[in-house]
């Protein structure tokens, strides 16, 4: 007679690994659907993750993750994409309580470049920050200022200038938007008109700030 203290398939001993109902994990087959392959892109300069239209500063461990909770399964209490060993982590609800199963996945990393870089490399900005004014605050703004900006776009070229700072920035748009979150309100804007691209007018704005 079966004991219910043994597993009904192996025979294996309760307590000597861990079980599903009457079943040891080696011979339960989870109800788990884990893909064989997975790719994504990812910009060979800066590392940004292409996600959808956009590209995204987030560590392979994040990637990973978002992976992980793609992975469903009436069995799956959740899972992990471990991106370097190559293989999806799937924590199983046993009796015994959590259990990880490990499932080897063939992962694609496409080495791209992203929007920003693409655009770097070819000597685009939009716009000039001019920093001018008293020195020292000229010297502490550039540094706010350009360690802010690279959260939000690029920095094309600092220049130092005997009359102050010319920072060269990838997005004007992302420029005006941390001028007025810095509460930098002694600004002025020019436009000048840099060129044609696809037939479209680019302009290239001018961002004039005073320390006194
Ligand atoms: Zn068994
Ligand atoms: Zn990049």
């Amino acid at each position: 007679m079966a004991s219910i203290d043994n597993c009904i398939k192996c025979g294996a001993k309760k307590g000597s690994k861990p079980f599903i109902g009457l079943l040891c994990i080696d011979c339960y087959t989870p109800k788990i659907e884990v893909p064989s392959s997975l790719s994504f892109e990812f910009c060979g300069k800066c590392n940004k993750v292409q996600q959808g239209r956009d590209w995204k500063n987030i560590s392979w461990k994040e990637l990973g993750d978002q992976f992980g909770r793609k992975i469903k399964g009436k069995d799956a209490l959740d899972s992990y994409v471990d991106i370097e060993k190559s293989e999806a982590v799937v924590n199983l609800q046993t009796d015994q309580g959590k259990f990880p199963l490990k499932f080897p996945l063939r992962i694609n990393k496409l080495k791209g470049l992203c929007d920003d870089c693409r655009k770097m490399s070819g000597g685009y900005f939009e716009a000039i920050i001019q920093l001018r004014g008293r020195p020292e605050r000229v010297r502490r703004w550039k540094k706010e200022l350009s360690e802010e900006l690279v959260k939000y776009t690029f920095i094309a070229g600092i220049e130092d200038l005997k009359e102050g700072v010319d920072i060269k920035v990838g997005s004007s748009k992302q420029a005006l938007s941390l001028i007025k979150d810095l509460g930098l309100s002694d600004y002025k804007i020019s436009k000048k008109l840099w060129g044609l691209k696809q037939g479209k007018r680019v302009y290239r704005t001018t961002f004039a700030l005073r320390f006194d």
